[in-house]
């Protein structure tokens, strides 16, 4: 039985990892918008779906999760997520300007990539996975200039031993400091 969640900024590669990984568990895929669309909303401003009910979110998706064994959620809603529901909290890591370049060939709007390549710098998702999940049931990886092979074998290999792991990055020691204030200069041209 492996009940795992794949989280991690948009582009980061977790619909990639999460089908490989549930390919060699033999578990399902469970993918969170279908069980929540009764309380999504499309928001045109910001260009993504909003919760309207987060409680009526947290309930439909418990129930869903409790008719299967082994399963494999990929979402960006950590905070959806009841923790005794996880084993195994897994956070993507990508170098930020190869994120931009992904991004950026989604045809995504400019904020929208803005706004995600710096929720990367600063790590929200590893943030919010350690919160919800607690440090030891993370496992933080950096997948810059890996292939989804030696991602979903390094995952793997951690689970299989019993081995977490935090701290695996810091792109803003990491981030070229021009490339940061422009970011936020932008950021802040799009929230004006
Ligand atoms: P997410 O679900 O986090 O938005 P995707 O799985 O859709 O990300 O991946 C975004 C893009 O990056 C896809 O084109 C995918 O093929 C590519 N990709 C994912 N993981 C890797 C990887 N480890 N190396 C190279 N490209 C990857
Ligand atoms: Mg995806």
């Amino acid at each position: 039985m492996v009940r795992l969640l794949v989280t991690g900024t948009p582009g980061v590669g977790k619909t990639t990892i999460a089908t490989g990984l549930a390919r060699i568990y033999g578990a399902t895929i469970v993918g969170l918008d279908e069980i929540i669309t009764p309380v999504l909303k499309w928001d045109p401003k910001l260009q993504t779906y909003h919760v309207t009910n987060e409680n009526e979110a947290r309930k439909l998706i418990t129930e869903r999760l409790k008719t299967l064994n082994s399963y494999i959620i990929d979402t960006v809603a950590v905070n959806l997520i009841d923790a005794s529901l996880i084993d195994w909290c897994v956070v993507l890591r990508l170098e930020p300007t190869q994120l931009m370049d992904r991004l950026t060939r989604r045809n995504w709007p400019h904020c929208k990539v803005v706004e995600n390549v710096l929720a990367e710098i600063v790590g929200s998702s590893l943030v919010m996975a350690i919160n919800t999940f607690g440090r030891d049931r993370v496992i933080e990886v950096d997948t810059t200039n890996k292939n989804v092979d030696e991602v979903i074998n390094y995952i793997t290999n951690r689970i299989a031993y019993g081995r977490p792991a935090v701290g695996i990055v810091d792109w803003l020691d990491d981030v070229d400091t021009d490339i940061l204030i422009n970011l936020s200069k932008e950021l802040d041209a799009c929230l004006s």
